[in-house]
């Protein structure tokens, strides 16, 4: 089955041939979701082009940070407008329960952009 790009992104598939996991276990699996594959398991590309490429996906990692703390800044002023402490409770909650998400869609939108892979088919 062929997969466009973005489903591809939002699948956590290999960017060569978007069949193979980026990331060994579901994004569901609280204590093992940041473990990576090194290389693709259906393609053989390598997932880690270089030592410490991933560093820079420390800044998608930010930007999905400010994005939650926005949003549910906005959410709960716009609706209940709460206390202060309401506010940082529910942003510091939101912050922890996107943990996996954030961590893992950083490093594969850092994988697509710059990781310099190719979409070569099978
Ligand atoms: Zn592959």
């Amino acid at each position: 089955m062929k997969l466009s790009n973005q489903a591809a992104i939002w699948q956590g598939k290999c960017p060569c041939c978007r069949e193979g996991n980026i990331f060994s276990y579901p994004l569901t699996n609280i204590t093992r979701f940041y473990e990576m594959n090194e290389k693709c398991t259906v393609c053989s590309s390598t997932y880690v082009p270089e030592p410490g490429f991933y560093f820079g996906a420390l800044f998608i990692s930010y930007g999905f940070t400010v994005a939650f703390f926005v949003g549910v800044s906005m959410l709960l002023y716009f609706t209940i407008h709460p206390a202060t402490w309401v506010y940082l409770t529910a942003i510091l909650g939101t912050s922890i329960i996107f943990i996996p998400f954030s961590f893992r869609y950083s490093r594969i939108l850092f994988l697509y952009w710059f990781g310099g892979i190719a979409y070569r088919g099978k």
